[in-house]
């Protein structure tokens, strides 16, 4: 959702990277860049003036650093805007106590009924962890979308929490039906899917007052489509309005959304983002951190996110030995393997890159990433033909040991000889990555 803001950023701040002085120009230049960045990303007018004014203001009374160079400087100060423009010190969700009802609301097809999913999904992984005794009941008084309530069941199926249909075909009835069915069953989580839409309607919305006068939810959470752009921040205020709610869920973040939702949901509505959507699957929801997307959109990396990913993937020895590889600046072709596993387990090659300082702003193709995806799927099919020895000495690869391996693999012997360069130059790769220390946070 990102990556338009990020390389906006990017060629910004690559641009200031000759300059020697912050005089009056560059300062003026820099501030309509950004807001050329922003409006381009569907910001609201207004809120990019205040925004830009912000930075303006900053900058009157700002001091040059000598020591720091210019676009360190300017870095800082519009890093430290957008965190606060994003929230600040955003809280992350957490129930606030249990027994509660959790209500999400939002237009139809906005991803309520998938979000509510991962939510259940989320909550029930954090009560397994933390012993929070959460007993999750998901439901939905969406009659209006045929099949919605049993997509909603589809969806607790994979989150592996209960489902329970209300016989009745009227929402508000269905509703109090729902409620003393999760009470007399012992839920203490009710998770309430509930229809939308396609624009706002005020049936609709006297219909979910109704329904929130009854069971009177501890959490109400808008489901808001990154996608949308502009458009949803009306979207939101309207829901604000006719029911209200505690904070959003930005879905479909990992589209080609040019992040303008999430950068002003925040401060339109003073609300927080909780979450957002990354994908279809129920674990696809990652919570949200004011400091982290403002990284992520300056073109920082998101390097916390990346160490909270690899900790939850990755066994910390694995880590260990191959932080050690990467130290060392150079690996042997089992740190590749293990390597490749890894970045397999983490997600695609290109969802790691994007976390990776700089990286962020290199404008790789994805069309160069996927080819670099199937070639390490090549090489990894290559490398289980090996054998243990092959693997730590690759100067013993004979002919007539690439013939066999290449037969194992299935794959000429010319992609052997192709992959064994590439290996090559990842070992230089290393080396690189060494001198700058740049992976050295990731792996610690
Ligand atoms: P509802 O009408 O508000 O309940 O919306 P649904 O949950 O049925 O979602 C509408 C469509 O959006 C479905 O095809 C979902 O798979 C898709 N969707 C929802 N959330 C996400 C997301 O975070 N990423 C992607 N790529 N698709 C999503
Ligand atoms: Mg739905």
């Amino acid at each position: 959702m990102f990556d338009f803001l990020t390389q906006k950023f990017s060629s910004l701040f690559a641009g200031l990277s000759g300059k020697k002085h912050l005089d009056a120009a560059t300062i003026q230049s820099t501030i309509d860049q950004v807001k050329e960045a922003l409006l381009a990303a569907d910001v609201p007018y207004d809120l990019v003036q205040t925004f830009a004014a912000t930075i303006t203001e900053h900058m009157a009374q700002y001091k040059p650093v000598a020591s720091l160079k210019v676009s360190e400087q300017l870095f800082e100060i519009i890093y430290e805007k957008m965190v606060a423009f994003l929230g600040g010190e955003n809280k992350p969700f957490s129930v606030s106590g249990v027994p509660a009802i959790i209500m999400v609301v939002g237009l139809q097809g906005s991803g309520k009924t998938t979000t509510l999913g991962k939510l259940a999904y989320y909550l029930r992984t954090l009560s397994e962890q933390k012993k929070l005794n959460y007993r999750i009941l998901v439901a939905s008084v969406d009659y209006y979308r045929p099949a919605a309530i049993d997509q909603l069941g589809i969806v607790a199926q994979k989150a592996k929490v209960d489902f329970y249909k209300a016989a009745s075909a009227d929402p508000i009835v269905a509703a109090r039906h729902i409620q003393e069915y999760a009470a007399t069953h012992k839920y203490n989580l009710l998770l309430l899917d509930t229809a939308g839409r396609l624009h706002i309607d005020n049936t609709m919305l006297s219909e979910l007052r109704t329904i929130d006068n009854n069971l009177q939810p501890a959490h109400k959470i808008l489901v808001l489509d990154a996608m949308t752009g502009q458009e949803s921040l009306a979207v939101a205020r309207a829901f604000d309005q006719g029911v209200g709610f505690h904070g959003a869920i930005l879905s479909k973040a990992d589209s080609d959304a040019r992040g303008g939702a999430a950068f002003s949901f925040r401060y339109a509505l003073k609300k927080p983002i909780f979450f957002v959507g990354t994908g279809e699957r129920v674990e696809d929801l990652a919570p949200f951190h004011p400091e982290r997307a403002a990284s992520r959109m300056l073109g920082m990396g998101d390097m916390q996110s990346l160490v909270e990913r690899a900790n939850e993937k990755i066994k910390q020895e694995e880590q260990q030995s191959l932080y050690n590889s990467w130290e060392k600046g150079e690996f042997t072709l089992n740190d590749f393997a293990q390597q490749m596993d890894m970045v397999n387990r983490l997600g695609s090659l290109t969802s790691v890159m994007k976390y990776i300082p700089g990286m962020g702003g290199m404008n790789i193709s994805a069309d160069a990433l996927q080819k670099g995806q199937e070639e390490m799927n090549r090489f990894k099919a290559i490398m289980q033909s090996m054998t243990h020895k092959e693997r730590v000495y690759p100067r013993i690869l004979n002919d007539s040991r690439k013939r066999r391996i290449a037969k194992g693999a299935g794959v000429p012997v010319a992609e052997i000889d192709k992959l064994l360069s590439r290996f090559v130059n990842m070992q230089q790769y290393a080396k690189l990555i060494k001198k700058s220390g740049g992976l050295r946070n990731v792996f610690k």
